[in-house]
């Protein structure tokens, strides 16, 4: 068992790796920058250390000063969260080489999977389904890219390999288009992340965004929790989750969770991790793989009893897996709203002086937030302030919470997208479940 460890996040997720640690009875530092002296979690945490100045490079993206925090508290173990270094293979092996334990998969796997290309073909020789494409990178053959586009048809998605966050990719409608595409896409990619290669693959035009959630101990033990819904996205941000993901045949659904267990096994994958697909008339096309805990995890942890936190650290600290896969019955239903400090007309990031806060309560509901009353929400960061999830027996009574939780919610002084979700949680759509990628975004035109 790991004795101490660095939480190298800040906000919602810290917060709830050191109620994690508390539980297993390790000891936490809390390593945060000057504008984050007054979150829950730095009051909480048996030891704090200020490791710079409010921008994220000078501070949580600052590898040495989290590495030395590290060093002078004597910490075993560092908990990247999500965002920031936490798909960072370069500092997962700058904590490994300093003699700590990355609480998370190896450089290399981290390494594999953050490259797409490599990634698609790891997942490919593994069994995961995949989206039709070039299987690797476009070289300068134009007659093969084009050969490529025509034969899987159009539309196709040229998408930088090393890209992320939803930026790097550009779709393609015909012929002529084509080969400009490829040649700009090249450029932004070199650009934004230093490697201009980049691969096609088809564009699906209706799809809903489905993903899978794993565990495993780089032991050769492997398990999935299950799926989630993550279809309500705008500018490729999630905005609100469920679990399961409504309306997919359970034969469909376990063959593809198999298929991402079996992966896990032959990359000989180490703690938890997301395969993301696109799914589209009944079938799943795997896209990517997230190597870190997930901002949505918690409707998982809803379905399954299963706290994913505490398992990441217990795989980390060379356990084995001590849950087998007939130990996992989803049981129920569970949402996520993502609530943010932002206007909801404008989705201009809101922060400022809550005054007063009030969060829901009641069966089936939980709330994973830092906030309370008199908290500042910094203008540096990301403007995720809370998230609500309800749990129910069904859908219908998951939502329904979800309704009640929503309404009770109170969030003085700063402007928040609660009223987009009060909005959402009616909606007839919505509501009967399983729409695609675009709804959000369509409905917000109206
Ligand atoms: P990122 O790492 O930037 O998040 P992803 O590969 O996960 O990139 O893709 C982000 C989003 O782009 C997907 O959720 C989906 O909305 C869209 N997308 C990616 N690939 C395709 C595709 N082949 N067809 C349709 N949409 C796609």
């Amino acid at each position: 068992m790991l004795k101490k460890v660095v939480i190298a996040n800040r906000g919602e997720i810290a917060l709830r790796i050191l109620r994690a640690c508390k539980e297993l009875g390790i000891k936490t530092v809390a390593v945060h920058s000057t504008a984050d002296r007054d979150l829950m979690h730095v009051r909480l945490a048996d030891e704090s250390v200020c490791i710079g100045p409010a921008p994220s490079p000078a501070s949580y993206l600052n590898i040495p000063a989290i590495i030395s925090a590290a060093e002078v508290t004597d910490a075993v173990g560092i908990h990247p969260g999500y965002g920031f270094l936490a798909e960072n293979a370069d500092f997962a092996e700058q904590v490994e080489k300093s003699g700590f334990v990355f609480i998370g998969p190896t450089p290399d796997i981290i390494r594999m999977m953050g490259d797409k290309v490599s990634a698609i073909k790891a997942m490919k020789k593994a069994g995961v389904p995949t989206v039709p494409g070039s299987d690797g990178p476009i070289t300068e053959d134009n007659d093969h890219t084009l050969a490529v586009a025509k034969r899987i048809g159009y539309p196709v998605i040229i998408k930088a390999a090393a890209g992320g966050g939803g930026r790097g990719m550009r779709v393609v409608h015909s012929e002529a288009a084509l080969l400009n595409a490829v040649y700009v896409t090249q450029s932004e990619a070199k650009a934004a992340f230093g490697d201009d290669t980049v691969y096609i693959e088809k564009f699906l035009e209706n799809p809903r965004h489905v993903e899978i959630q794993v565990l495993a101990d780089g032991q050769g033990n492997a398990i999935h929790l299950g799926d989630r819904d993550c279809s309500l996205q705008r500018r490729h941000q999630k905005v609100l989750e469920e679990a399961p993901a409504p309306g997919i045949p359970d034969e469909i659904r376990n063959q593809v969770a198999k298929s991402c267990v079996d992966a896990c096994i032959a990359i000989n994958y180490r703690g938890a991790g997301t395969f993301e697909f696109l799914y589209e008339n009944g079938q799943f096309f795997f896209i990517e793989m997230n190597t870190r805990i997930q901002v949505e995890h918690p409707v998982s942890e809803m379905v399954t009893g299963v706290d994913l936190i505490k398992q990441q650290l217990l795989v980390a600290g060379g356990e084995k897996l001590s849950i087998t896969q007939d130990d996992i019955k989803i049981k129920g239903h569970a949402f996520e709203c993502r609530i943010n400090a932002e206007d909801p007309k404008t989705f201009m990031p809101c922060p400022g002086l809550i005054k007063h806060y009030h969060p829901p309560g009641g069966l089936g509901v939980r709330v994973d937030s830092h906030l309370y009353s008199g908290y500042t929400v910094p203008p540096h960061y990301d403007s995720m302030i809370a998230k609500i999830i309800t749990w129910g027996d069904s859908r219908e009574i998951a939502l329904s919470r979800m309704r009640n939780a929503l309404d009770e919610l109170v969030v003085d002084g700063i402007r928040t997208n609660t009223e987009l979700h009060r909005d959402l949680v009616r909606d007839s759509a919505f509501r009967e479940g399983g729409v695609s990628i675009h709804y959000l975004e369509k409905k917000l035109k109206l």
